[in-house]
């Protein structure tokens, strides 16, 4: 599952790419990944076609203000270009998250040339490549210079939802998440008592769960413990100030490590324009299970927590 600086890479990217463009048309192939309103989604995804004509008709003639990330959700900022609806006063936004295997392809003329429109849906060199819309494309939209955005997804679990401005503060998932690991606010003192809320938690379960930071997930909450030379099984209250404030300052520094090399595809995780984030091949412990620690050479193992894999080298964490 993607992970903030996987999403931060897609959310970098797409306000680049997509800034100022104006929205000709949207097509929606998947009807139960769209929705309008704060609601929660899942578990109460509609089918209803008037959502699907609904969402479709707000996002056309939008112009993209910017793009920006909220932990794990892609926020794109939406501005009317019309006076009749600027007149009303209120902006869209569309919240995008991708789950498992969510992605989004940005495909202009120039692009197009060089790729032919195939792209490698899946991560591995043997996948086979595709032909954008394929048929684990699920929206695309249309900008007026004839520049497509693809949202694929295999598993289907990402979603897209529009809120207007007055709603953004009804969104569960926004009001739930916890404060951004790369945020001045998020200080040493906030993430101690942050963590210290659940003592008998694992201190993996911790760091991924979103209340106490948001954005880490199974990748970098294993690389983090590697760095900080704790294992991902030990109980909150049993560990020291010392070793806190090492998690604390390696949650920033692979954190920002991995935005700089563009995430890691781990899964179906592409960027924008199919290529391959390059954290994967820093990774110390995670997906290395049975491989020798890059550090004393000992062999990396790992422990089931609450159905998650935690990988670590027993001589380098304790
Ligand atoms: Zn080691």
């Amino acid at each position: 599952m993607p992970e903030l600086p996987e999403v931060q890479t897609v959310a970098s990217e797409l306000n680049r790419k997509l800034k100022n463009r104006k929205i000709k048309s949207v097509a929606v192939n998947a009807p139960k990944m769209v929705a309008v309103g704060p609601a929660a989604l899942p578990p109460k995804r509609q089918a209803k076609s008037y959502q699907v004509l609904k969402f479709i008709k707000l996002l056309k003639g939008q112009k993209i203000l910017g793009v920006k990330r909220r932990a794990k959700l892609i926020i794109i900022n939406l501005s009317p270009t019309s006076l009749k609806l600027r007149r009303t006063g209120r902006s869209l936004h569309l919240l995008v998250h991708l789950k498992m295997t969510g992605q989004f392809i940005f495909e202009d003329k120039k692009l197009r040339a060089k790729t032919h429109g195939l792209y490698r849906m899946f991560n591995k060199l043997s996948a086979p490549k595709v032909l954008l819309p394929g048929k684990h494309t699920h929206v695309i939209f249309t900008f007026s210079d004839a520049s497509h955005l693809y949202f694929n997804d295999i598993r289907k679990f990402g979603y897209l939802k529009l809120v207007r401005d007055d709603e953004l503060d009804q969104v569960k998932e926004l009001k739930e998440y916890g404060p951004e690991p790369l945020d001045k606010k998020f200080t040493t003192g906030v993430f101690c008592s942050a963590a210290q809320k659940t003592p008998h938690g694992k201190i993996k379960e911790v760091l991924m769960d979103p209340k106490t930071v948001a954005g880490i997930g199974n990748i970098y909450s294993d690389e983090i413990l590697f760095l900080s030379g704790v294992r991902p099984e030990r109980t909150v209250s049993r560990i020291q100030n010392l070793e806190f404030r090492k998690i604390y300052s390696n949650i920033k520094l692979v954190l920002k490590k991995a935005i700089k090399a563009k995430g890691s595809s781990v899964g179906d995780f592409v960027r924008t324009d199919g290529s391959w984030g390059g954290f994967g091949k820093f990774h110390f412990v995670y997906g290395r299970k049975g491989q020798k620690c890059k550090k004393c050479g000992t062999i990396i193992t790992s422990v089931k927590l609450n159905g998650r894999t935690g990988s670590f080298c027993p001589k380098c964490q304790r």
